[in-house]
């Protein structure tokens, strides 16, 4: 059966850092659930304490309705899968996949029958007697996966199980994970650093900066409607541009460090005079003619990428780039005029953060 987890306000406190506070969100039976953060943002220390391998400071984890604070990392019904593997090197890969089952006591004909299911379904059948050493990356990192498996658990947490391996196979193995997941059906948390991981494989991301989660939604509703900038400047690649900038007293219009202004299409009285982060992601801008609803854009450097191309320069000194088609012709040092649909701005507070337009998608 698969499991619904629960966290409440759990944090984790080492002695030199404050790896996780107050952290609180709903896995609900067979979702899978995208952890997405910086390095050190806690999301290993995050599955250890829902694994029961390190303790809580406060809070508590809930599996299918019962806090498990104090239960043995056994008792939990939960299989992890860790970035290295940690494969024992010195049994075969069939070796492997029924450890965990022998120690469990399971009898030896279900064991037989549980190694072959996956061997199987994870295509293992014919490198059951080899050893990890005469295994690939990918191979490896789909035994530890079948590992896992064969517990039959009612949640897995995969601790960013595919940051070993090429680009190629991982986004290989991002589509076979995705399909695995349909077919068993266990609730599952990923975490990963990797935010074009997140966005193709969660059906919810988590986003964590600093122990804290700053934002929980579908890849949808993340990328649309960042909470803040560092949501923002995390999700999307190349990431969204942000530009610093004041309200005039009006409303009606923005000025980029005394310079550049800009006439908004639509005025924000309620923004007056403000000092605010504009954000543009690089899709949504166009060149065109000089306008005064358009960022004056210095070019820099263009970079083709086949039916696209990035054009990196900057708006008075801030950095901006541009995703536009690939027929369109740029030259270093020119100046082109960056265009955009008023419903693609987004604007944040620019002392907190935070998002400030919270009506539709603007
Ligand atoms: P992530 O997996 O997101 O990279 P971690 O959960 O590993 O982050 O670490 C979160 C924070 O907790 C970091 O500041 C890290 O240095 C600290 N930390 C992790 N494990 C320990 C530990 N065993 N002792 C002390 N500090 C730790
Ligand atoms: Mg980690």
């Amino acid at each position: 059966m698969a499991a619904t987890l629960e966290l409440r306000r759990l944090s984790k406190r080492y002695e030199a850092a404050h790896a996780l506070q107050e952290v609180s969100f709903v896995a609900n039976e067979g979702e899978f659930v995208v952890v997405v953060g910086p390095s050190g943002c806690g999301k290993s220390t995050l599955l250890r304490v829902v694994a029961g391998l390190d303790e809580i400071s406060s809070g508590e984890v809930v599996l299918n309705g019962r806090v498990v604070n104090t239960i043995e990392p056994k008792d939990r019904d939960i299989a992890m899968v860790f970035q290295n593997y940690a494969l024992y090197p010195h049994m075969s890969v069939e070796g492997n996949m029924a450890y965990g089952l022998r120690m469990r006591g399971v009898t030896k004909p279900e064991i037989a029958k549980r190694v072959r299911d996956v061997a199987q379904l994870l295509e293992l059948t014919p490198l059951l007697k080899r050893m990890p050493r005469e295994l690939s990356g990918g191979q490896r990192q789909r035994v530890a996966i079948g590992r896992a498996i064969v517990r039959q658990p009612s949640l897995f947490l995969f601790d960013e199980p595919l940051s070993n391996l090429d680009a190629r196979l991982r986004a290989q193995m991002r589509l076979e994970l995705r399909k695995l997941h349909r077919r068993l059906g266990v609730t599952s948390i990923y975490v990963t650093h990797d935010q074009t991981e997140a966005m193709t494989l969660g059906e919810r991301i988590v986003v964590m900066i600093e122990g804290r989660i700053q934002q929980i939604g579908s890849p949808t509703e993340i990328y649309e409607r960042p909470a803040s900038v560092f949501v923002a400047s995390f999700i999307g690649s190349p990431p969204m541009n942000l530009f610093k900038a004041t309200f005039a007293a009006n409303g009606e219009w923005m000025t980029f460090s005394g310079k550049v202004d800009l006439r908004l299409a639509q005025a924000r009285p309620n923004l007056a005079g403000a000092p605010v982060v504009l954000g543009l992601r690089p899709e949504h801008l166009r060149c065109g003619s000089r306008d005064e609803h358009a960022l004056p854009v210095t070019i820099d450097t263009i970079e083709t990428l086949g039916f696209e191309q990035l054009v990196y320069g900057d708006v008075d000194g801030q950095p901006v780039v541009l995703r536009v088609p690939s027929h369109e012709v740029f030259r270093p040092g020119e100046t082109t005029w960056a265009h955009f649909a008023p419903e693609s701005v987004h604007y944040f507070n620019a002392s907190t953060g935070q998002r400030l337009n919270t009506a539709l998608t603007c």
